[in-house]
């Protein structure tokens, strides 16, 4: 097992990692930026290196500054959390080269699920059904037009290193594409450094669904069920839940069992997430897999009783998946709400100091944050500030107790999502599960946004 872990990442999550290394006798290291001196993950890490100014590409995102803190503090791994350089190959060769673990699958397939259009054909040769799509990427207009008139419009042109929810452009008729097209590639080249897209059929009212994995390096995947990530705004997902209410035992089996066979043969490790998009005739289609822990890990830890980041660090040290997870048993209904510091009207991000921040608990309630009063939210980075989850024995009891765990949350200085989750949860086609993408189009003012 590891005797020292650096982390290299910032807020919740940055504080969840050091939570398991606690759990699991591991010394932590935390890095910071100049923004964040003052942040909890600082203080509760055993040892902390400043690894530069505010911005992410000058700090967080800085490879040789994250490389020497880890060599001045001597560990033998890195934790990366999400976003920033958690699906960085290059990242993760380097570690490597420095003889440190990166906690994380190995950075061929970091390369692989990164190009979404090379992860599509991948999943979809190893029998995932996927979104029935232009084969590859479209590198000039005519090919686009043509594989386009094949799928049918409406059609999406996707950057192929995306993510984040951006880089993503309907095309409604042949006449919109050529416009389209060079948006799209000239979005994507200034965004993700490269010009490629593809095409995927756009799905008018889709459900978004995940799966959880966590992977051995003995060549053993298991899935942990799936999450329901459909309320999104721009993309980017606002509530999460597991189960999905959309799915059987016998189509989770089914779909679970496709998504464990394809990622045993990869040779998948470590803990990931398989998207999918369900039409409304309810089919299902792979969409792209995230290769590290994500934000709404904490529903599948909920309803499975297993510890995601523990699991992935023993993973990472090379324990076998039955000897970490065994055989889990689901149990309930878990919901996950992300309070952002934004306008809940407009989803403008606001930053500030926060005054006042109460922090709801009670049966089946957690709360993952590295907020407190008088902390200040940099404007920096992106606007999570807290994640509440609530579990229950059903999906009604997960409600109930999530919308008393609302109105108790009080976080005062800054705007929150608060209000809008309120909403939400109170909506009564999210209480009968009648979820789609475009669920939130439904709050007026929240599409003017
Ligand atoms: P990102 O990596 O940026 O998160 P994804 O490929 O995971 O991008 O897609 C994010 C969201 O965008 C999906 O959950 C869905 O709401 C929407 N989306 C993506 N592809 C399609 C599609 N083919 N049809 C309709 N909506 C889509």
């Amino acid at each position: 097992m590891f005797r020292k872990i650096l982390i290299a990442n910032r807020g919740e999550i940055a504080l969840r990692v050091i939570d398991a290394c606690k759990e699991l006798g591991i010394a932590t290291v935390a890095v910071y930026s100049e923004a964040d001196r003052n942040a909890l993950h600082v203080r509760f890490a055993d040892e902390a290196v400043c690894i530069g100014p505010p911005l992410s590409s000058e700090s967080y995102l800085n490879i040789p500054q994250v490389i020497s803190a880890a060599e001045i503090t001597n560990v033998d791994a890195i934790h990366p959390g999400y976003g920033f350089l958690s699906e960085n190959a290059n990242f993760a060769e380097v570690c490597e080269a420095s003889h440190i673990s990166f906690i994380g699958p190995s950075p061929n397939l970091l390369r692989m699920m990164g190009e979404k259009d090379q992860a599509r054909r991948e999943m979809s040769a190893a029998r995932v059904p996927v979104v029935p799509g232009s084969r590859g990427i479209v590198a000039v207009e005519a090919a686009a037009l043509a594989e386009a008139a094949r799928i049918k419009y409406p059609v999406i042109l996707k950057a192929s290193a995306g993510g984040g929810g951006r880089g993503m452009r309907v095309v409604r008729s042949a006449e919109e594409l050529p416009a389209a097209f060079v948006t799209a590639r000239n979005e994507a080249q200034q965004a993700f450094g490269t010009p490629d897209v593809y095409l995927e059929k756009f799905i008018a009212r889709p459900r978004h669904i995940e799966f959880q994995v966590l992977g051995d390096k003995h060549g053993h995947v298991m899935h942990l069920g799936e999450r329901e990530c459909s309320i999104q705004r721009r993309h980017q997902k606002l509530v999460e839940e597991s189960p999905s209410p959309a799915l059987d035992d016998q189509k989770r089996a089914e779909l679970g069992g496709r998504v464990v066979a394809a990622l045993e043969q990869m040779g998948y490790s470590s803990a990931g997430t398989v998207e999918f998009l369900m039409d409304e005739d309810g089919s299902v289609y792979f969409i792209e897999m995230n290769a590290r822990i994500q934000v709404e890990h904490p529903v599948t830890e909920m309803v499975t009783g297993v510890d995601l980041i523990k699991s992935q660090i023993r993973l990472a040290a090379g324990e076998k998946l039955e000897d970490v997870v065994g055989r889990p048993v689901s149990r309930g209904h878990a919901i996950e709400c992300r309070i952002n510091a934004e306008d809940p009207e407009t989803f403008v991000p606001c930053a500030g100091r926060i005054s006042v921040f109460r922090v709801p608990g009670g049966p089946g309630i957690r709360v993952d944050t590295a907020a407190y009063a008088d902390a200040v939210i940099p404007p920096y980075y992106d606007s999570l500030v807290a994640k509440l989850i609530a579990h229950g024995d059903t999906r009604a009891e997960a409600i109930v107790r999530m919308q008393r765990a609302l109105e108790m949350f009080v976080v005062e200085g800054i705007k929150t999502s608060i209000p809008l989750h309120r909403k939400i949860l109170a909506d009564g086609d999210f209480a009968a599960g009648r979820l789609d993408t475009h669920f939130l189009d439904r709050f007026a003012t929240v599409v003017a946004g």
